[in-house]
């Protein structure tokens, strides 16, 4: 059996780290199992169709570095990918369910519907359809359509039967009919409902394995009800964890830590650190190393090591596992990413810098980043000739002896023709002898005056990578600074 899988976002909003994760396991499974990965587009919802969001998936998910053997885009042998376009198939198998009896038309109004739901919570019950319109005599419902009323279509479900299936991720599941009320298949305007279309969509499109989130564990017996009522193979099921934030809470798509994969890309996040990261989200590969290539994950994925309880999105952690990433990068890549960076911000490399010079910043930074932003913020002294102070920077230009090392600095470095990170530790070595200072109080001072900071990258380096004039002014200005 060819293991085929699908992802079946609707495109209602933001491409959201949950909805990757679940498009990342489907397509780790169908790689690991030489299968194929479906993408669909499940559109039916047509209110809450957001324009735009077909074409975000798509790129986001190019961006990441999936592809896919069938989907809108691609075409394939089980099309059309977009449940829109496949309206005719599902009013095919609605018609066949009509001609069994085993869907019904139900009038209820949403008042009425409303009414009842209240009605059971006020006496504690679970709210479901009571099944009032299932019981219509046909003299009864072609009343209600002469009226002009349009129904929609529920499913009648089979009293007292167990529904029962083998979840790869959770084990035995059971669910009872008689805790579910009959659901509705077609809706008035003609549109199946979600419960309804994925079953035929899955079954015509062969698919073998359907994973996805936990929260549509409890739409599987509904579904399993149609399969056996269409007579069809039943596919396997896989739900997977949620995804938690810290508090152990359901990650809500507005908790500021997680953001659209269109940001991610937006600030220049490395994408295989977003794939790993998202890889180790309820997935675990059995050993230490967390470092791993999208091709090296679905070698070692499979579903046994799943695991049931949530998976907790830590940001830190990913940020952690996108720094890795920057520092495995060519310096090449990088300056790249944060080129594009400079430019959406609006920042230009100075006047009179060689070609080279972004790339010696941005060498002086690769190992703090976990994103090509960051750089914008921590090499922005790089970038305008002066610099303001911290107040621990002012500190220590106005210890005492601060001072006579950041002038004498000044001195050496008007006199020095040669501009290097060599030139300026001579220029140390020589303050050293003739001041007799060393180690934090020979270097802080200038390192306070020239960045502005008491911490930062390689001090020799920077000092480089300023401009002769930029650092004798900001010597000359903390100076100033230091008297005031
Ligand atoms: N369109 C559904 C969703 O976005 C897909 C559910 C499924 O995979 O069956 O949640």
């Amino acid at each position: 059996m060819t293991v085929r899988v699908r992802f079946a976002p609707s495109p209602t909003g933001h491409l959201h780290i949950g909805g990757i994760r679940t498009a990342l396991f489907n397509y780790l499974y169908a790689k690991h199992h030489h299968g194929q990965f479906i993408l669909r587009f499940e559109d039916t919802d047509l209110e809450r169709n957001m324009p735009g969001a077909e074409e975000e998936i798509l790129e986001g998910f190019r961006w990441l570095g999936f592809t896919w053997d069938e989907g809108p885009d691609v075409g394939g042998e089980h099309g059309p990918y977009r449940c829109t376009e496949r309206l005719e198939i599902y009013q095919q198998y609605a018609d066949k369910l009509r001609a069994e009896g085993r869907i019904y038309p139900c009038f209820c109004t949403p008042e009425e519907l409303e009414a009842e739901r209240e009605q059971a919570q006020r006496e504690g019950r679970m709210p479901r359809y009571s099944g009032k319109c299932r019981h219509l005599s046909e003299a009864e419902r072609a009343a209600k359509l002469a009226e002009g009323r349009v129904p929609n279509w529920r499913f009648a479900i089979p009293a007292h039967q167990e529904i029962a299936f083998h979840d790869l991720i959770r084990g035995d599941v059971q669910f009872h009919t008689d805790d579910m009320g009959d659901f509705v298949v077609v809706k008035s305007n003609g549109i199946p409902t979600y419960n309804f279309q994925v079953v035929i969509d899955d079954a015509l499109m062969g698919i073998t394995h359907v994973i996805r989130g936990e929260e549509h564990l409890s739409n599987t017996p509904r579904q399993l009800l149609i399969f056996r009522a269409l007579g069809w193979d039943e596919p396997q099921f896989a739900h997977l964890p949620q995804v938690l934030n810290t508090d152990r809470k359901k990650l809500s798509k507005r908790d500021p830590n997680v953001m659209p994969v269109a940001a991610y890309r937006e600030k220049g996040y490395p994408p295989e650190a977003i794939v790993n990261f998202l890889a180790l989200l309820g997935w675990s590969p059995g050993g230490e190393e967390e470092i791993m290539s999208l091709e090296e994950i679905a070698e070692r994925f499979d579903l046994d090591r799943v695991s049931r309880s949530g998976a907790v999105f830590d940001a830190d952690k990913l940020r952690w596992m996108a720094g890795q990433y920057i520092k495995r990068m060519p310096l090449a890549t990088l300056v790249e990413s944060v080129s594009h960076q400079l430019q959406a911000h609006g920042i230009s490399i100075p006047a009179g810098r060689d070609e080279h010079w972004l790339d010696h910043v941005v060498s002086l930074y690769q190992e703090q980043m976990s994103c090509a932003e960051e750089f914008v913020s921590l090499a922005r002294r790089f970038f305008t000739p002066d610099v303001t102070w911290s107040d621990e920077a002012t500190a220590v230009l106005r210890e005492p002896g601060a001072s006579a090392v950041v002038a004498r600095y000044l001195d050496l470095a008007k006199a020095d023709s040669e501009w290097t990170a060599d030139a300026s530790r001579a220029r140390f070595k020589t303050i050293q002898q003739e001041l007799g200072v060393k180690g934090r109080q020979l270097y802080m001072p200038v390192r306070a005056a020239v960045t502005g900071e008491v911490h930062g990258p390689d001090l020799q380096l920077s000092i480089a990578c300023l401009s002769k004039d930029w650092v004798l002014r900001r010597l000359q200005a903390a100076l100033q600074r230091a008297a005031e």
